[in-house]
């Protein structure tokens, strides 16, 4: 399957690592794991909040919650860096329960059905008290699930696929959404996703940036666009940088959009004001061909 293939050698790519590359790292590692130790997460962590638009109306369907930490000790840590050392350490529940009743406090500002889409990790759905304590969280803000979608990378669902399944079907009892983030650069996509009771694929965005210089990519994203399809799940393309961009995934069908050509990742403030501005304007639709 080239598809498959393809999404493989992509990832592979992407992850060598050189040697004394390799042992900085895992010092720096330490140094930020007892950083997240000592943190204080009301204090240190924050949220951006980046829309998912709807390029056929215009509108914003979504925000997707992005962790910031400032640690007092280190600066600014991407979270790309310290979330999945936040996991390997054990961490990262606590961080998700706080950052997860922060991101749905948001949501009460928003005028309905602007929707939240929240990253969780892997050990976030690895236990029963894991997920229990997601549940009463989602619970005790009295945001209806309906506006609650949960993102969740293959990777994760895929490390234990039954309990996944399980887990996934009680989030989804709930009456929340559940996004297949990052879809593309896992290891078996196609065989499984239809076994998961998943409502949107998120296309990673390295297929973004190469989708418009490289056939191959297009082929491959513009089969990901139809299974979503055949399977009657949602599609968002992350990662849009530029109008070429947009315009060629929305040529392909998809139409619900996520990236800096839309707009970079803001402060809940800056939410309100932007939301406020796409009342009165069709908001950032994309532009008819010239
Ligand atoms: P993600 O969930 O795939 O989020 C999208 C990432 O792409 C974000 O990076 C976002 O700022 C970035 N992005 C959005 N549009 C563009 C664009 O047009 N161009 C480029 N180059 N980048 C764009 P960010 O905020 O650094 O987050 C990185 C990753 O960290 C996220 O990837 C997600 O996997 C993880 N993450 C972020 N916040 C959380 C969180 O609260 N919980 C968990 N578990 N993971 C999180
Ligand atoms: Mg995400
Ligand atoms: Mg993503
Ligand atoms: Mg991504």
């Amino acid at each position: 399957d080239y598809a498959l293939y393809y999404a493989k050698a992509h990832r592979r790519g992407a992850a060598i690592l050189f040697t004394e590359e390799h042992e900085t790292r895992l010092r720096t590692q330490s140094v930020i794991e007892q950083a997240l130790r000592h943190a204080d997460l009301d204090g240190e962590f924050s949220l951006m909040f980046q829309p998912l638009v709807d390029v056929a109306t215009g509108r914003t369907v979504a925000f997707e919650a992005l962790a910031r930490w400032t640690s007092p000790a280190l600066g600014p840590v991407s979270p790309a860096v310290f979330i999945p050392i936040a996991e390997r350490s054990g961490q990262i529940n606590r961080i998700t329960e706080v950052l997860l009743a922060k991101a749905l406090a948001a949501v009460h500002a928003w005028p309905d059905p602007v929707a939240l889409s929240f990253n969780l990790s892997m050990a976030d759905i690895a236990s029963p008290q894991a997920v229990a304590r997601v549940v009463a969280i989602i619970r005790d803000s009295g945001v209806p699930p309906r506006r609650i979608d949960l993102e969740a990378t293959e990777t994760a669902l895929i490390r234990d696929f039954a309990q996944a399944q399980g887990v996934l079907a009680a989030l989804k009892a709930l009456g929340v959404g559940i996004a297949l983030d990052d879809f593309g650069t896992g290891f078996s996509s196609l065989s499984y996703v239809h076994r998961l009771p998943i409502d949107k694929l998120k296309i990673d965005r390295s297929f973004t940036s190469e989708v418009v210089h490289d056939q191959a990519c297009r082929d491959i994203v513009k089969s990901i666009i139809d299974l979503s399809r055949n399977l009657k799940l949602a599609c968002v393309v992350e990662g849009i940088e530029t109008e070429e961009q947009a315009r060629l995934l929305e040529s392909l069908g998809c139409f619900i959009m996520q990236g800096y050509h839309f707009h970079r990742p803001m402060g809940f403030s800056d939410t309100l004001r932007y939301l406020e501005g796409q009342s009165t304007s069709a908001g950032p639709r994309i532009q008819a061909v010239a």
